[in-house]
């Protein structure tokens, strides 16, 4: 089959690989209709992390069942599902309590495990013709009669729009509430919608990028550019000096400014940005080691936080990949119901062939690649 495999920094080509195929009794086989390109492969991508060269890369996956191991009860050959990016096994500790981000069995000896991932077990990615799809009655969404026309919508179940929703659980946005996001890529423009379906009364997200602001503004949120690093104190001000009820961060460990990296800003300004006693959530990642940093504290993943304005301000903190199947059932629903439309963030549909392009303009941020959907079957 074809795939798009990582080959060393800024390196991915796409090529033959042996066919994915059934290993376990409990897997299905997936024809890929569509897979995403996310700021998470940017990271492997550019070789900031400890990803293997030769592996297929791709964890936000949609397709059609071709075939199922004599283990899967509930999913048939036919059926149109969409893939969570965290494969769960569904009978861990972490899996029954909803945490299948943190499955305890499908990446021994590390809690997590996806496809095409660094560090998250030895899956192959989907940005291929096929997929193996472990433990599949439990992982496995499968998608109402409208799948194919809101194909685009569904895919982004598979991660960003989850992950989006994530971000405001973990910061505990509530109806009513003000909320600050850092990042106006993909992962932060759906937490802006997800923000606005839990009912805030407004919605501030922050990016350099005039593009994503404007894509931000069209989605009902304010826009705030922190191109002269104020952003903070734009917040304090639309806030009454008060600060936002709720903050996500949506950037993660390679957060900028002015083109340099600069590993603890969006923490500290989100730390400032955000209100007494108000919560702030982290889906962007961060990584236990950073080798190739410049900073030295990153090198070991460590960060130079605010604590103690932090602790003066009794703000908390949550962390950590989203358990999409927390959520993916009530978003598709939402999705079904005409509710919901993330496909609005979509700039480019390509073949699988075109993808070490759709990942050299995504990688650099250029004007108007903000999010890049293959489509392995055209
Ligand atoms: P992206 O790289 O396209 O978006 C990041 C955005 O942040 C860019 O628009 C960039 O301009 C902006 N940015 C950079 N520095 C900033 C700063 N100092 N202040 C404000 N904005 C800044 O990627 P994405 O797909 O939106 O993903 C964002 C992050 O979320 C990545 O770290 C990704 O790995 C992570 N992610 C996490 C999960 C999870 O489960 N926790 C899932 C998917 C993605
Ligand atoms: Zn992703």
């Amino acid at each position: 089959m074809k795939a798009l495999v990582y080959e060393g920094p800024r390196k991915v080509v796409v090529k033959e690989m042996p066919d994915a195929r059934i290993e376990r009794p409990t897997d299905v086989l997936v024809k890929i209709t569509t897979t995403n390109i996310c700021g998470s492969d940017l990271h492997m991508y550019e070789g900031r992390t400890n990803m293997e060269t030769g592996r297929i890369l791709g964890h936000e996956n949609l397709g059609v069942v071709t075939e199922v191991g004599n283990g899967v009860e509930r999913i048939k050959v036919g059926d149109r599902v969409c893939l969570p990016f965290n494969i769960g096994c569904g009978f861990c500790k972490n899996c029954e309590r909803g945490l299948t981000g943190f499955c305890l069995t499908a990446n021994p000896g590390m809690a997590g495990a996806a496809y095409g991932f660094a560090g998250m077990g030895p899956y192959s990615g989907g940005q291929a013709e096929y997929l193996r799809v472990p433990f599949a009655d439990f992982n496995c969404l499968v998608l109402p009669p409208d799948a194919e026309e809101k194909e685009n919508d569904y895919v982004m179940l598979s991660d960003i729009f989850p992950t989006g929703y994530h971000a405001t659980v973990l910061a505990g946005v509530e109806p009513g509430d003000s909320v600050v996001i850092y990042g106006a890529g993909p992962v932060g423009l759906m937490a802006a919608l997800s923000a606005s379906i839990k009912g805030a009364s407004k919605v501030m997200v922050v990016d350099s990028h005039p593009d994503r602001l404007k894509l931000a503004e069209k989605m009902g949120a304010i826009p705030v550019d922190d191109s002269d690093g104020s952003s903070a104190d734009q917040i304090l001000e639309m806030t009454g000096g008060e600060g936002a009820d709720r903050g996500c961060e949506c950037v993660g460990y390679q957060c900028s400014c002015k083109g340099h990296e600069v590993p603890n800003l969006t923490m500290n300004n989100l730390i400032k940005a955000v209100r007494p006693t108000g919560g702030i959530g982290v889906v962007g990642v961060f990584v236990a080691e950073d080798p190739k940093a410049e900073d030295k504290l990153a090198k070991k993943g460590q960060l130079a936080l605010d604590f103690g304005q932090l602790w003066m301000k009794g703000q908390h903190i949550a962390t950590g990949q989203a358990n999409v199947k927390a959520y993916n059932r009530k978003l598709r629903d939402l999705i079904a119901a005409g509710k919901a439309s993330p496909s609005q963030i979509i700039s480019h549909e390509l073949p699988l062939d075109k993808a070490p392009e759709g990942y050299q303009h995504f990688d650099e941020r250029d004007e108007g690649w903000t999010k890049v959907v293959l489509k392995p079957a055209a």
